[in-house]
């Protein structure tokens, strides 16, 4: 946990410890309030002549006045209500009996204490909601920064072309008069392909899993080897998001025969075909490519772990 993260943390208990020392203030507030009683004037005065109330405050209502004192015995509140008229003569006569006499405005309605007190509490309960979500999020965001990024890998293979060789190109024959010179059936684009994935996963190249000088892999099917290679990924809970292919020929044309390669390539990998994507160039007539001697392919492959 970050400095920023713990200042938060402190200033949300905090926050969380002054709303309940508010809330026990009001509620003891409200508490007090019922411990106070209204009574006869009469009554008021027997408990100044007895001694029980030493101090009293006068509050000036609009038309009337609130007498208040507190009884110094049970420290129980007692109130009671004089006419304005009247006012003077009380005061006088309390003052005479030793009470000490207070003056104040009109007493605080209880809707208004309310307020007073309610209105920080909501302010606080909202600003404590804040940090709530602000602390939430900021442990979303330290998950997202924790997961795992997309991986990418790169391939690349070129074959040379020799003349009575069938030509394979993403696990699709086609019909041409040259196909590639290799140890395997010579398929560039799945050739670059494997390579790609297992770049991105960090396993190495198709020479490591399928070295070119074991016999098991003569003449083999390229599609062996991109099924191998998920089940490699698989093992490593690696998911293919995305495979974006170019084949490098001068002839034939291979554009028409692209759906085919999505499709065979696809159900070797075990994935939908619109997870690849394949384009064609040509080599505008230049090098090897360009005399039509030989046909490369790269492939960008991207997983994600699942
Ligand atoms: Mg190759």
């Amino acid at each position: 946990m970050n400095s920023g993260s713990t200042a938060k943390t402190i200033l949300f208990w905090f926050s969380i410890v002054l709303l309940g020392v508010m809330l026990w203030k009001l509620v003891s507030s409200n508490s007090q309030s019922s411990r106070e009683s209204e009574i006869t004037y009469s009554e008021f005065m027997a408990k100044v002549d007895a001694g029980d109330i030493k101090e009293a405050t006068l509050y000036l209502q609009q038309n009337s006045y609130d007498l208040w004192g507190r009884d110094v015995g049970s420290n129980r509140g007692f109130h009671t209500t004089l006419f304005k008229e009247a006012a003077p003569g009380v005061m006088e006569q309390l003052r005479q009996k030793g009470v000490q006499v207070k003056v104040k405005q009109v007493r605080s309605p209880d809707w208004l204490v309310l307020l007073l007190n309610g209105v920080p509490l909501l302010l606080l309960a909202g600003f404590c909601l804040f940090l709530l979500r602000r602390m939430q999020g900021n442990k979303g965001r330290a998950t997202l920064l924790t997961s795992p990024s997309p991986r990418t890998g790169i391939g690349y293979d070129l074959h040379r072309l020799e003349a009575g060789r069938p030509l394979i190109v993403g696990g699709i024959a086609l019909p041409f008069d040259k196909g590639p010179f290799g140890h395997s059936d010579g398929d560039v684009l799945a050739h670059a392909l494997c390579d790609a994935l297992l770049g991105a996963a960090g396993l190495g190249d198709i020479g490591t899993h399928f070295p070119d000088t074991d016999p098991k892999w003569k003449g083999a099917n390229s599609m062996i080897f991109l099924e191998h290679v998920k089940k490699l990924l698989a093992d490593k809970n690696f998911a293919i998001e995305h495979v974006d292919g170019v084949v490098i020929t001068e002839k034939p044309k291979l554009g028409p025969h692209f759906p085919k390669m999505r499709e065979a390539l696809a159900k070797a990998l075990g994935v939908s075909a619109d997870k690849i994507h394949l384009k064609a160039k040509t080599n505008e007539g230049v090098d090897a490519i360009g005399r039509g001697e030989a046909l490369a392919a790269q492939v960008v492959a991207t997983l994600s772990s699942r």
